[in-house]
């Protein structure tokens, strides 16, 4: 068995992570491909090492662009690296363009695709993430549903139910395996937060932070919360929402009340604060399901959501971009009983993945 591995982004390292090490583990043959989508030392490298992870094999360093430049250069550049490495599988996370360019160029070679975390639907199509899960599912022909609701989105879709396995996520072997870090539990105070005495914010995506009133309303939310609660809010800054609060004059708003901007985090020290966070508010994917499984409740700053078992659980409530709307979600999210159920698997999901790889490719 020969698997190629493509990621581009943070969280596809994360929730590749537990797949890599298994494959390693059990001595088996497999590359790593980078696209380089995420370049910075913050959101790529680090987690690297953090996770215990091997140097990617070949980097496309296509870097930032818009969408179809972006999709363009993976698919270009990925092609010849399939050429040459000749996998017998080649297996992408999630919904990223690295998703969809790494698996239309495997089909395009006859190379067989696996999608890990298929089936995850937003219903909305405007999402870039949506169009590249809907096209990464319809070309793969294996597809690792993290839940059963994932395996019958799939069904619906016409998908032949011998291709569809429900694996849990990946997610929850890579939190398994970061909180046996011993150095977790002082990392809280090492930043300078006291535990359950702070909120903790990410917002990254397009529909939030290409609008301005969106994000002037995020921001504004962030304010009253912080005020209500009387905590600091913790905003580690994705990179492209820092550029977009310093173009549009919402940067210094922030520096001035209690809102704690920080560059983007280390998997360790990010997951310590959302472990210890009163309440999470995201419009990140990943830290849905993750403080789903921490027990931690979660405020979604968007109109929707592909991971409806969160909500289903009890564990998170979708408020949007208006103000009004999220301090009334944190509030009652923050009078939750933290006994909902993970529904996101055991942990054991690289291995699940690995072993059905394995009996196919031997
Ligand atoms: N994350 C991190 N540091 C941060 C913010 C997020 O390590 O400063 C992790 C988080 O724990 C989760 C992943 O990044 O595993 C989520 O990535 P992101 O929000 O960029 O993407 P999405 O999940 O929305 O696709």
């Amino acid at each position: 068995m020969n698997v190629m591995i493509v990621l581009g982004t943070r969280p596809e390292i994360i929730k590749m992570a537990p797949i890599i090490r298994e494959l390693r583990t059990r001595r088996r043959r497999f590359s790593l491909v980078h696209t380089g989508q995420h370049y910075s030392y913050e959101m790529d490298r680090t987690f690297f090492k953090s996770l215990g992870l091997p140097a990617a094999t070949v980097n496309l360093n296509v870097g930032s662009g818009t969408h179809g430049a972006q999709t363009a250069k993976i698919l270009h550049r990925i092609e010849q690296v399939l050429l040459e490495l000749k996998p017998d599988v080649v297996l992408v996370e999630g919904d990223t363009n690295s998703v969809m360019a790494g698996a239309l160029a495997a089909v395009k070679c006859h190379i067989p695709v696996g999608h890990v975390e298929a089936g995850l639907r937003s219903f909305d199509r405007r999402m870039p993430e949506e169009i590249n899960r809907i096209v990464a599912d319809h070309v793969a022909s294996f597809l690792y549903a993290p839940t059963p609701l994932a395996a019958r989105q799939l069904r619906k879709e016409g998908i032949a139910v011998g291709k569809i396995l429900v694996t849990g996520n990946t997610v929850v072997d890579s939190l398994d395996w970061i909180k046996k870090n011993p150095a977790l539990a002082a990392t809280v105070r090492s930043l300078g937060f006291s535990p359950g005495r702070f909120l903790l914010t990410t917002i990254h995506r397009e529909e939030n932070v290409e609008d301005r009133r969106r994000l002037a309303g995020i921001v504004d939310g962030l304010h009253r919360v912080a005020r209500h609660f009387d905590m600091p809010v913790v905003f580690p800054a994705h990179p492209r929402t820092k550029g977009r609060l310093n173009r549009w004059g919402l940067e210094n708003s922030l520096k001035l009340k209690n809102i704690r901007l920080l560059p983007p985090l280390d998997a360790l020290p990010f997951m310590a604060l959302q472990t210890h966070a009163r309440l999470v508010l995201t419009d990140s994917g990943g830290v849905q399901e993750e403080s789903c499984i921490l027990r931690v409740p979660c405020v979604t700053l968007r109109d929707n959501t592909e991971r409806p078992e969160t909500v289903a659980v009890g564990a998170n409530l979708l408020a949007g971009a208006d103000p009004g709307k999220i301090l009334a979600a944190s509030v009652r999210m923050s009078n939750r009983a933290r006994s909902w159920k993970n529904p996101f698997g055991d942990g054991r999901s690289g291995r699940r993945i690995v072993d059905h790889l394995s009996s196919i490719f031997h």
